[in-house]
């Protein structure tokens, strides 16, 4: 029997669903709403795309969006004094600078100048301490979030289970990995040099992958039964999207998988939202 499908863009709008209620509480509080500051340096098409669709998610959820946009050449005097006036902006409760930026400005001192208490994308020193420290932090970056939210919405038990996380880069492999470790999970991280993957996968109750590699996770990878979680997202020659995972024959061996698109993707914005509501909550004392 084919998997259950987890539909990544059902739990992310149920989770956006919920989300006006609490900005018009804190409006209440605070006299504004919740607010996202974002900033994109450079002329990115792919970027500027992002942005574009994370404004219109903050107008769908009557959150503030503040778009702050540099030229590519930008200094980065210029950018770190624009994300110092948004840490004061009383008005912006998380900040976003959309990556990459371009390579003469410091990507990690990017992160790091991002006030830690407006850090929505989790990804500030301080926040990924904390998450190594304690399992949790008062921001969790988006995407690892949203793995988390699709596999408890898929009903999968984490608590004991084997996990095994395809990929250890920061933004997604390792704080993922943090994240299950912390629920319980017996965890097992692979990467490039992980010596028989599929053996290792084959392993998995829990299979997340991220790892920029269209289709390579193949069926015969797959434990009868698991609950899969793609996160790759790659553009083939035809312009099509697809995910790391095979799906046409993964889908025919796993008991649960989220499809990519339509899994991970929709589910990093609903967390970003999520992020600059919670930020805006605890500044209101409401949460
Ligand atoms: P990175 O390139 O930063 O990291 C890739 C990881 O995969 C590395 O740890 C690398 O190993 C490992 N890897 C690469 N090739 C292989 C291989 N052949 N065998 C085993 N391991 C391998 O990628 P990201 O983590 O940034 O992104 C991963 C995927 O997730 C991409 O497709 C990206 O587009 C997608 N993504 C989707 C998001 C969403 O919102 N849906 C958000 C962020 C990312 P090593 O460390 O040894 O080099």
């Amino acid at each position: 029997m084919p998997a259950e499908i987890i539909d990544g863009r059902a739990v992310a709008q149920r989770i956006r669903d919920g989300l006006p209620a609490r900005v018009a509480k804190v409006e209440e509080v605070l006299g504004c709403p919740p607010g996202l500051g974002v900033m994109l340096v450079g002329d990115d098409a792919a970027s500027a795309t992002y942005v574009r669709m994370k404004e219109k998610a903050c107008a769908k959820a009557d959150i503030y969006s503040r778009q702050v946009t540099l030229p590519g050449d930008a200094s980065p005097e210029q950018v770190f004094a624009s994300i110092e006036e948004m840490n004061q902006d009383p008005r912006i409760h998380g900040i976003l600078v959309q990556q990459p930026v371009p390579s003469h400005i410091d990507a990690e001192a990017v992160c790091s100048a991002t006030a830690p208490h407006k850090d929505v994308d989790g990804f500030h020193p301080h926040n990924l301490g904390e998450l190594l420290r304690t399992g949790t932090a008062p921001f969790v970056a988006c995407t690892p979030r949203g793995v988390i939210e699709l596999i408890d919405s898929a009903g999968t038990e984490i608590r004991g289970a084997r996990a095994v996380v395809l990929g250890r880069s920061n933004i997604v492999g390792k704080p993922v990995a943090l994240l299950l470790l912390a629920r319980h999970a017996t965890l097992t991280v692979c990467h490039s040099r992980t010596r028989d993957l599929p053996a290792v996968c084959r392993e998995a109750d829990i299979l997340v992958v991220a790892i920029g590699r269209p289709k390579m996770v193949k069926g015969d990878w797959i434990k009868p039964g698991a609950t899969v979680i793609d996160v790759g997202t790659n553009r083939l020659e035809d312009g099509s999207l697809c995910g790391d995972v095979d799906f046409d024959e993964a889908v025919e061996v796993a008991g649960k998988i989220s499809p990519s698109p339509g899994g991970v993707g929709p589910m990093t914005i609903a967390m970003l939202l999520a992020n600059t509501v919670e930020s805006a909550e605890r500044k209101a004392g409401l949460a």
